[in-house]
């Protein structure tokens, strides 16, 4: 291929945020290869990354132009973007009107870009009159959010890639970076290769990739994190490893901690995690002895009833060693989507106000209104993911807009997100693929611009930004998302939407950030486009971006102390398994595949590495169920079934079982998707789903 031009751009997928070239041809023929100047992958790409061309080349499942049913019992039909957006806008108007702003909502993405986000939320929260937006970002990270901002005082994340190399402990906690992070986890790799004094602990109820590779894997009994991390905690204290003066100076509530780590023995906490109490001592002794010690986490940690409590747990033991805010030292959260992070800086959930403003403070909320020239932010809170589409079964909420996410297949409990989505009113998905399972279900459907198809900017897991470039144009009529929202805007008779380009977007936002922790009031798409990424803050003209928060020791709590936060509790509080449902369902990713396939999915060569979802199982509890490796089984949980092969495999704890979740109807059946079995509990404080703690029973499969 002779490229016609060459793009700088991100990977559309994780939140490591590669750095990524695009060659276009004068065909529009697309080809990828890793940036060697990216600080973040240095050329380096995964088999997700490395097969992004076939994606955007393939545009046989693309919406091409808007559908719109005129009612129920007729099917959809080709529309014009104007007859598509005026009954859009007419019918939210008429909803308002009768029901009020909290009867229509939107469910947006991490993978939308911050522009997108931004406008979004501006749309929702300062126009609409109703905070019922949130994301699906909501199901992997927002335990993390809550326990950063109680923490800190701020969502904020301490560090950066960069500390990776400058550190010699790592407790990877819940997470698989191998499969998941796999450039990240190459980073490690490399480190360890030419350090073997590194030393990488995983702690995971499955031997993953990761805790193959690390030294020591801590098999976890599934929902015992705060005992096992607890537990640690206190080795260190008791052994005279943590930080006083750090302690003393620096932080809040210590001596509560110390009360509640002390509280259980060793020998009880080993019991009830399944950890030995040596494989404690070691761990507490190589965090508390290391010269820089980073924990990792993700979904594992996160996706919990008590998520949160779990993520203070683990941000407990940087501080009670302090080792945060020097090089290779801090607690780094994984965000699982490529722009998670940057929605979370403009307010991008139903909880959160932009530029890390607090939806609960009256002050925070005038200042907000005041910027978008509105009256006010409403102090009602906004509906989260599960609460909203809870709302349209019930019909509490009657308009659901969803953007770039397949809840039809990533929410927990599909059976009632299939009954939301009928009992809704109206429904519009815009999105690229008509592979969405939820496509099927919406009365409007808007064909919007991928990936290297429109520009705009994202913020990766350790807070840098980048700018995306446009290479190519959209097919058919899709059109970038944040147009379709400003068309909308309008046509709802809003003001404050006239921007000419997604650059005034981000100048806008960029306006709003001024002052604040997350300044970026100096960095423009020139500086973007001329010198690279940023890590946010960045606020001076010549400043180059910040790696490291609280260098200082100063935190952005009220007394500039980070606070140790006590877990209410310290068991689980999800369902007990029974004898009806004796197994542990715990769901989770493959290598090759993200989120529900709708990219991944098209790639022939990604589907290679597990070609169809299985069921992983111990053989013991295999042989107790008399199921064989390779039986189809039948997978029963309060809320649904399961049909798929069983694979028996000694690396995941007995007691508990694996099946990912990326499948759906429209790539298999419906009988394959993992979230039928899954229930909408959430841990009350940070609303994330608890996915990773579902009992379940598995049989094999007997044709009627
Ligand atoms: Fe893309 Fe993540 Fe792979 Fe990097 S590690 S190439 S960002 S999927």
């Amino acid at each position: 291929m002779i490229p016609d031009k060459k793009i700088k751009t991100t990977c559309s997928y994780c939140g490591v945020g590669c750095g990524i070239v695009a060659e276009v041809d004068s065909q529009n023929k697309v080809q990828v290869e890793g940036d060697q100047n990216h600080p973040v992958n240095q050329g380096m790409l995964c088999s997700k990354g490395r097969n992004l061309h076939y994606v955007v080349n393939d545009t046989s499942d693309r919406i091409l132009y808007p559908e719109m049913r005129w009612s129920r019992s007729h099917p959809r039909e080709r529309v014009s973007w104007d007859q598509g957006l005026d009954r859009a806008a007419g019918v939210f108007k008429s909803l308002i009107q009768k029901y009020g702003p909290n009867s229509v909502g939107f469910y947006i993405s991490g993978q939308c870009l911050t522009e997108e986000y931004y406008i979004a939320n501006k749309l929702t929260k300062g126009f609409l009159g109703t905070n019922n937006i949130d994301t699906n970002s909501r199901l992997c990270m927002s335990s993390a959010v809550v326990a950063y901002k109680k923490t800190f005082g701020e969502d904020s994340v301490p560090i950066s890639y960069e500390d990776i190399e400058l550190a010699d402990a790592f407790l990877i906690a819940g997470a698989n970076p191998a499969w998941c992070h796999p450039i990240l986890f190459r980073r490690l790799e490399k480190h360890k290769e030419k350090n073997p004094n590194v030393k990488i602990i995983v702690v995971d109820p499955r031997k993953t990739d990761s805790a193959t590779f690390a030294d020591i894997h801590l098999q976890i009994i599934p929902g015992t994190d705060i005992i096992l991390y607890n537990a640690i905690g206190r080795r260190i204290i008791e052994i005279g490893l943590a930080d006083k003066e750090f302690i003393e100076n620096h932080t809040e509530n210590y001596l509560k901690y110390r009360k509640q780590v002390m509280a259980t023995s060793l020998k009880e906490a080993s019991k009830l995690c399944g950890i030995s109490v040596d494989d404690i001592k070691k761990v507490a002794e190589i965090i508390g002895e290391s010269k820089g010690f980073i924990s990792m986490w993700a979904m594992g940690l996160n996706q919990s009833a008590i998520g949160t409590d779990k993520n203070f747990s683990l941000l407990n033991l940087s501080l009670v060693t302090g080792r945060i805010g020097k090089p290779g030292n801090g607690p780094f959260s994984l965000t699982g989507q490529p722009n998670a992070m940057g929605g979370r800086e403009v307010g991008g959930m139903a909880s959160l106000l932009a530029v890390h403003k607090d939806l609960n403070n009256p002050v925070h909320r005038q200042e907000v209104a005041n910027f978008w020239g509105v009256n006010e932010i409403s102090p009602e809170p906004g509906l989260s993911a599960t609460e909203m589409f809870e709302a349209l079964e019930s019909g509490e909420m009657k308009a659901v807009w969803i953007i770039c996410t397949n809840p039809m297949v990533s929410l927990p409990n599909s059976k009632k997100i299939e009954k939301a989505m009928k009992n809704a009113k109206f429904v519009v998905v815009q999105d690229i693929s008509h592979k969405a399972d939820t496509v099927e279900y919406a009365d409007l459907v808007l064909p919007a611009a991928g990936w290297l198809e429109k520009e705009g900017t994202m913020t990766n897991s350790e807070r840098r930004i980048s700018y995306l470039n446009k290479g190519i144009n959209p097919p058919g009529e899709a059109r970038p998302d944040v147009e379709i929202l400003c068309d909308f805007a309008r046509r709802m008779g809003f003001r404050g939407f006239n921007f000419n380009n997604t650059e005034e977007i981000y100048e806008e936002y960029c306006a709003m950030t001024k002052g604040t922790n997350i300044d970026i009031s100096f960095l423009n798409y020139d500086r973007l486009k001329s010198e690279g990424t940023f890590q946010w803050p960045v606020p001076e003209y010549r400043h180059t971006g910040t790696a490291r928060l609280f260098s200082d020791n100063k935190f952005y709590t009220p007394t500039q102390k980070a606070i140790f936060n006590i877990p209410a509790q310290i068991e689980n509080t999800s369902e007990k398994t029974s004898k009806e449902y004796p197994l542990i369902l715990t769901t989770g990713r493959v290598r090759d595949q993200w989120h529900t396939m709708t990219k991944t999915g098209k790639v022939s060569r990604l589907r290679t590495h597990y070609p169809s979802p299985v069921l992983e199982i111990n053989p013991i509890d295999a042989y107790l169920d008399k199921v064989k490796d390779g039986d189809v089984v039948e997978v029963k949980s309060k809320n649904g079934i399961v049909r798929v092969k069983a694979k028996l495999s000694k690396s995941i704890l007995e007691g508990v079982v694996f099946l990912p979740m990326h499948w759906g109807k429209q790539l298999q059946s419906d009988l394959n998707r993992a979230n039928n079995l899954t229930k909408t509990v959430v841990d009350p404080q940070s609303k994330e789903p608890d996915f990773k703690f579902t009992t379940v029973s598995v049989s094999k499969y007997k044709k009627e």
